[in-house]
């Protein structure tokens, strides 16, 4: 009978492991990756420039909603390098980490009902990220909602941490955090004396690599017609049109396109071709390892993640599950910060091992990589249209027709290191405005709040020229120093 139960279960592991690596080829973009597809004239309506996961979103509102309203749209993607290879490619993964502390930084700069309602908009990021994978069957984007604790290293920095908690409960009731003294959090999560304290949290983690790719290859496959995508085309100029037929005129390092919306989804990038964000948005260097525990490094399969903070700064770690192990989406930079590195080969071993030798003796780093992330000059992401004085170009053309949304450049960036938190859908709510459909009280669907865009989109995330009057870069010296 045991032998016939361990045949069973051997078979099962087996097709099991099959299934998996059935999924993964069939997700697998390889052919994704330098993709260059011809489009049949070089107009379009719509050009994104990027392929992260801002653009994947607002491609699939414009899409989308296009599709509901019965109007076609041409959309044409351009990234400069392989497909999603920017940040969102590199990135840890973790949505929403540390909401207290979010909370405690926008309550000072935005008040505390905005700082409200930003997290509640993060939440819901959460939860259409969830019923998106659940509804496509993407198990491949590995969305999981994970229990996530924050560590503290000092008794002054766990108490802040529990007032912070404290507070954005009080106005974020569904934020349920459970507050952990020294001894207590040693216990349940494990670790050394190094910590003093922690903050748990529901949150949640994704390959952000794999989402995206599954959001591209569904699109195409949904869109033939409309949606065209090239790699290995870098955009090197925006340009207003000599002729009054369309808005303006992208040029690459091959080819001119002309269109009349113009989406900047560059993250970091975006100052190079909206000279006046430069100076109110930049880039960071972010360093992750893949590191392969030990000692008494606690195993949940997957299931939290955690997040080390210090002063003004953090570290995040996520959990990838033992079962169905993947590897081989991460992009490398060529580009490491050496005493990141230290730092991040040293920071869980300090607080997981027990200074005795063989248990820090295990701990590997496996890879290493780099990437760069958003940041604007008041911590807040610019969504929504462009003013032509940022621009410094005005659209070829304007339309009578009140019906339609004026030829516009637009852009969503700048997410300051929590773009799994924002991205998806302020890409969404850029790419409903193109559409026209902002003020339509909508029908949800997976990916996409119900209702208009006023509804579920935080106000104040325009890039207006009062709000970036005040979105100098200059501020986050005195934030952070
Ligand atoms: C190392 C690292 C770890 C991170 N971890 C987390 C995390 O755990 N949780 C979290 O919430 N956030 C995290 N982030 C931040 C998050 O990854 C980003 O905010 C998010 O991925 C931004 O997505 P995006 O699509 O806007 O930009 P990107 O993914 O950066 O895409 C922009 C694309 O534009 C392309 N591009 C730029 N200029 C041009 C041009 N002129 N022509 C054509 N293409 C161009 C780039 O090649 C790039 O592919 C991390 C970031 C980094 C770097």
């Amino acid at each position: 009978m045991g032998f016939i139960k361990s045949r069973i279960e051997n078979f099962m592991l087996a097709s099991k492991i099959l299934h998996d690596l059935q999924e993964q080829t069939k997700a697998l973009p390889e052919h994704l990756v330098n993709i260059n597809q011809n489009t049949p004239t070089n107009r379009a309506d719509v050009i994104i420039i990027g392929s992260g996961i801002t653009a994947a979103a607002v491609a699939r509102s414009v899409l989308l909603e296009s599709r509901r309203l019965g109007v076609s749209r041409r959309v044409v993607v351009l990234e400069s390098r392989t497909l999603c290879s920017g940040a969102t490619g590199r990135s840890g993964g973790q949505i929403q980490g540390s909401p207290h502390e979010q909370f405690d930084d926008l309550r000072r700069s935005v008040g505390f009902a905005h700082a409200a309602s930003i997290i509640r908009f993060q939440i819901s990021q959460i939860q259409e990220l969830a019923k998106l994978c659940a509804a496509e069957k993407w198990d491949i984007a590995d969305f999981r909602e994970v229990e996530t604790v924050d560590f503290y290293l000092t008794d002054e920095e766990r108490d802040a941490a529990f007032e912070k908690a404290k507070t954005a409960k009080r106005y974020v009731p569904e934020l349920a955090f459970r507050m952990w003294h020294g001894e207590d959090a040693r216990r349940y999560f494990g670790g050394n004396r190094n910590i003093r304290g922690a903050v748990s949290y529901l949150a949640a983690t994704i390959s952000p690599f794999r989402f995206v790719s599954c959001v591209w290859k569904s699109l195409l496959s949904q869109y033939p017609f409309f949606l065209y995508m090239k790699t290995n085309a870098t955009v090197v100029s925006v340009q207003t049109p000599v002729s009054k037929d369309h808005g303006y005129e992208v040029i690459t390092t091959h080819e001119t396109f002309k269109c009349d919306h113009v989406v900047h989804a560059t993250n970091a990038f975006a100052g190079e071709l909206i000279p006046g964000l430069r100076g109110k948005l930049t880039g960071i260097l972010g360093t992750m390892t893949a590191l392969r525990p030990s000692g008494r490094f606690p195993n949940v399969n997957g299931r939290r993640s955690w997040v080390v903070s210090y002063g003004h700064g953090y570290d995040t770690a996520t959990e990838r599950p033992t079962t169905g192990r993947r590897s081989g989406d991460i992009i490398d930079d060529s580009r490491l910060e050496p005493l990141q590195l230290a730092h991040l080969h040293g920071i869980l071993p300090a607080l997981f091992a027990f200074y005795r030798a063989e248990e820090l003796d295990g701990w590997r780093t496996k890879r290493m990589w780099s990437g760069v992330m958003g940041m604007t000059g008041d911590l807040l992401p610019f969504v929504g249209r462009l003013d032509t004085s940022l621009t410094y170009r005005s659209p070829g053309v304007y339309y009578d027709n009140l019906q339609t949304v004026q030829p516009s450049e637009w852009i969503s960036a700048g997410y300051c290191g929590k773009g799994m938190a924002w991205a998806w859908l302020c890409g969404t709510s850029v790419g409903i405005r193109i559409a026209g459909t902002e003020n339509e009280d909508a029908p949800p669907y997976p990916g996409r709040p119900a209702g208009p865009l006023r509804h579920w989109l935080p106000h104040g995330l325009e890039p207006t020229l009062e709000r970036l009057e005040k979105a100098d870069l200059g501020n986050l010296v005195h934030r952070f120093f």
